[in-house]
């Protein structure tokens, strides 16, 4: 339960009490969401885009609206738009076609912007969270993006087209959510999906994934009320900071009394640096658009065969690789979910645990010291398949470490080496003489040694404390130069202690 500051309002689950009225009310919340196509070139261009290049570098005729110049349809962005729709479980119509959405705009160069209307490339379809809760989509739908305008305070406007014309699919959920936790678990869930099929990027930081919410409030078991738009949400703090924003204001319009403050349909901006929404334009009605269909592109086919085609190319998506680490190789919910967060680590992975039959072994070094290390800044690489190391060489280590010839503190170090040089774990074995000492007359020599040096150790384990061991197995190692064995260590010297108390 956590209150609502100043609004008079606590929340129970998913309702929300009023402490005035004692009426408790349910948000309802749809999300669109625009995702860029990971194309080389623009939807109907063949003008490149690239994030943060000049200003109106990337345009040509046809992604500036130019009198006579005629849009083309880029193959790759249908492909790549199919291959979200089947990722996402909807179903491709083997025709449709494209529309003009109309309204006037300095950012819009030719006036109008090519989406689909009543006939989208793909419907239904939907996630289910790992909440257990499914989110119905009804639509997606393939459309270009619009340039980018920038209002300065010298009271004009600057416009870039280079994104104008660049291929977005929108995906339209049902309204089937009720708070923001389960916004922020669907945009996270559809923006890997989309990642993993390689049909976006979804970069919020560079705008490559938007989303709007579609939210309204109604007492529990009343109809749905006035439905309000925030719309550009492009961070899922700020996706879950305005539905939390949203929800008690429009409780607290409601609970006015007064038809004049009640919520009115609208669209509404969040500003994060104050956590709140506010009012941009009243929404226009769809008849304000005047759509009509696109004259100068044909219907858009999608062959049946070809769709299965990609169908059968799609690779085992993330939830269920996850479900699959749990239930077949044994792992906790934590690791699957680690590994399974790109595509190339979980290809990774699972080369590694088939190469060395170790499963568990082989994910615990990759989530603690392989993907560690690409995250810091030693080794100069983003992701795993820039590192020197390869599935084998990682399946060679945890070998040598099960057949006890190197202890794990040597396996660090050498699994440090050959993300650096991409060596052999067996030639850096010898080459860093991390062999471990396996032979007892050594070991036990040092453990004796150890235990002249410091016989009140000794009786302190006598006296039950067994941890104070350490302290001598400290000695040893530093006896052998870190190749003893931990365990075994640790093994010798108790039962020496043990011994030594009997005589
Ligand atoms: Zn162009």
């Amino acid at each position: 339960m956590s209150t609502s500051s100043n609004s008079g309002l606590y929340r129970e689950g998913n309702e929300w009490v009023s402490e005035s009225s004692g009426k408790r009310w349910v948000a309802v919340i749809g999300l669109e969401v625009h995702a860029q196509l990971n194309t080389r070139t623009k939807l109907f261009c063949a003008c490149e885009y690239r994030f943060g290049a000049q200003p109106n570098s990337q345009i040509c005729p046809v992604c500036t609206g130019q009198p006579g110049s005629l849009p083309v349809l880029n193959g790759e962005a249908l492909e790549l738009a199919i291959r979200a729709g089947l990722a996402l479980e909807g179903t491709i119509a083997e025709r449709s076609k494209f529309d003009r959405k109309n309204y006037f705009y300095c950012d819009i160069p030719k006036n109008y912007q090519i989406t689909q209307y009543d006939e989208p490339y793909c419907r239904g379809g939907g996630i289910s969270l790992e909440s257990g809760r499914r989110v119905r989509l009804n639509r997606i739908h393939i459309e270009e993006d619009a340039g980018k305008s920038t209002h300065t305070s010298g009271n004009f406007t600057l416009v870039d087209l280079n994104r104008a014309g660049v291929p977005l699919i929108e995906s339209v959920t049902e309204a089937d959510m009720d708070n923001a936790e389960d916004a922020v678990a669907y945009v996270t869930a559809l923006r890997e999906i989309l990642v993993y099929v390689g049909a976006s990027s979804a970069d919020m930081e560079k705008g490559e994934l938007r989303c709007d919410v579609n939210i309204s409030v109604h007492p529990v078991g009343e109809a749905w009320r006035t439905k309000i738009e925030i719309k550009n949400l492009n961070s899922f703090g700020h996706i879950a900071g305005s539905i939390e924003h949203e929800i008690p204001r429009q409780i607290a319009a409601w609970e006015t009394g007064d038809p004049e403050r009640y919520p009115v349909q609208e669209t509404r901006l969040f500003d994060a640096q104050l956590g709140i929404t506010r009012s941009m334009r009243k929404k226009e009605g769809e008849a304000d658009y005047r759509y009509f269909p696109e004259p100068d592109l044909p219907p858009i086919t999608a062959p049946y065969n070809r769709v299965e085609e990609l169908r059968s190319l799609l690779p085992e998506l993330p939830a269920a690789r996850r479900a699959r680490y749990m239930t077949s190789l044994g792992l906790s919910a934590y690791d699957a979910g680690v590994l399974t967060a790109s595509h190339d680590v979980a290809d990774f992975f699972e080369a590694c645990a088939r190469l060395s039959k170790e499963p568990k072994e082989a994910a615990n070094w990759i989530s603690n010291e392989v993907l560690r290390a690409i995250s810091g800044d030693e080794f100069d690489a983003q992701n795993i398949d820039e590192l020197p190391i390869k599935p084998f060489d990682l399946s060679e280590l945890i070998g040598l470490l099960r057949e006890g010839v190197v202890h794990s503190n040597g396996a660090r170090q050498i699994l440090r080496e050959m993300m650096k040089s991409g060596k052999a774990a067996g030639a850096l074995l010898l080459e860093l003489g991390l062999q471990q000492v396996q032979d007892e007359g050594s070991l036990k020599a040092w453990c004796a040694q150890a235990l002249q040096q410091k016989p009140e150790v000794a009786q302190q384990v006598r006296e039950g404390k067994e941890k104070a061991v350490g302290a001598l197995m400290g000695l040893v190692m530093q006896s052998s130069k870190g190749k003893a064995n931990p365990q075994r260590v640790r093994e010798l010297l108790l039962q020496m202690i043990a011994e030594s108390d009997v005589s």
